[in-house]
């Protein structure tokens, strides 16, 4: 593997005057120092070099591209040849326009965060809505298939993790959200999909009344990554056989984990969906199976955390 820099974020005009050697991928975002994608990647591709040799040069790099030089960095990304690009805020959704293709889910989830190099463009993808399905077998053992699922937020990665609830077979998805436009759209969304019908909505300062013993609530608001922000529902509120997951991770725990946790619920932070999208993302550009133990690993040491998995 080329020696990189995980901790260097390239910029525009780096790309228009170096040569990425190799086979080289990308994550893409604005602003985007706090990504840890590089250190994960590379850690999973020093896996995969020590096992196949052609993946010896494979590199992830981290570009810094502000959202009016996207349609023209992208052109130059494809010519460069960088196989697989990530794409993070504010990215997901201008990208649908500028490429050659986009699988069904991903049209649905209405984002790509995932593009496959092809001599004609890049093909999109969405590898989100697998991250949260894996986080939640691996962390709290549940399957969403089946699933009662009470969702918090209507935007991007509330879309992706709505479609993933329906597209699974999902028995039931409350959707909460605080402005009720939003959640209008979303929900004008996933109408048109079949299973869409087991899909309601309630105010995020009442949850449902007729909950089933068991579900897991999952949380795709904002709210819990500033220090102080409080729960976006009332935890005591939860029937006893629920389970919390948190998709922010940075901090570890939100007060919405800390008052699931007091209460004695199984919680888990967005960590394991980071990990997961991520690896998703590697095994479509190198139809390899990917070491997500040494992306956690790596994530947790980048995020300064303690080591999971190992
Ligand atoms: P987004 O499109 O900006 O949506 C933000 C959501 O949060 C909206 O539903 C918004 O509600 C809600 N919200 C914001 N402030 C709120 C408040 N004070 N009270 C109640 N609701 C509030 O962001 P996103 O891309 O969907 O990301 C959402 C969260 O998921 C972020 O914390 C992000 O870090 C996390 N995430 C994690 C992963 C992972 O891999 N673990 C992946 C993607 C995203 P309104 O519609 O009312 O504004």
């Amino acid at each position: 593997m080329n020696a990189v820099d995980t901790e260097k974020t390239y910029t525009l005009q780096d790309l228009e005057t170096t040569e990425f050697d190799g086979t080289p991928l990308a994550v893409i975002g604005h602003p985007v120092q706090h990504s840890v994608s590089p250190a994960m990647h590379n850690a999973a591709l020093s896996k995969l070099a020590g096992i196949e040799s052609r993946f010896k040069d494979w590199a992830y790099y981290r570009f810094d591209i502000a959202p009016e030089d996207f349609a023209r960095a992208l052109p130059l990304f494809h010519k460069r040849s960088f196989l697989g690009l990530n794409l993070t805020i504010p990215h997901k959704v201008q990208a649908m326009d500028l490429i050659k293709g986009v699988s069904p889910d991903a049209e649905c989830m209405g984002a790509v965060n995932t593009l496959v190099w092809d001599e004609l463009g890049y093909d999109g993808f969405n590898t989100d809505g697998y991250g949260l399905s894996r986080g939640l077998e691996v962390d709290l053992g549940v399957s969403l298939k089946d699933a009662n699922v009470i969702l918090l937020g209507s935007g991007g990665a509330a879309r992706a993790a709505a479609v993933q609830c329906v597209l699974a077979d999902c028995a039931r998805l409350d959707v909460g959200n605080r402005t009720p436009e939003r959640l209008k759209d979303l929900m004008a969304v996933l109408d048109g999909m079949p299973g869409g019908d087991r899909v309601q909505t309630f105010a995020l300062s009442e949850l449902p009344k007729d909950l089933p013993d068991n579900g897991v609530v999952v949380n795709a608001t904002s709210l819990g990554l500033n220090a102080g922000d409080p729960a976006p529902i009332d935890v005591a509120q939860l029937p006893d056989g629920w389970k919390v997951y948190d998709m922010i991770y940075n901090p570890s725990a939100t007060a919405l984990l800390q008052q699931a946790d007091a209460r004695g619920l199984p919680i888990a932070n967005g960590l394991s969906m980071l990990i997961h999208q991520g690896a998703r993302s590697l095994e479509i550009w190198s139809h390899a199976k990917v070491d997500a133990h040494a992306m956690m690993t790596a994530a947790c040491h980048a995020l300064k955390l303690p080591p999971r998995y190992d």
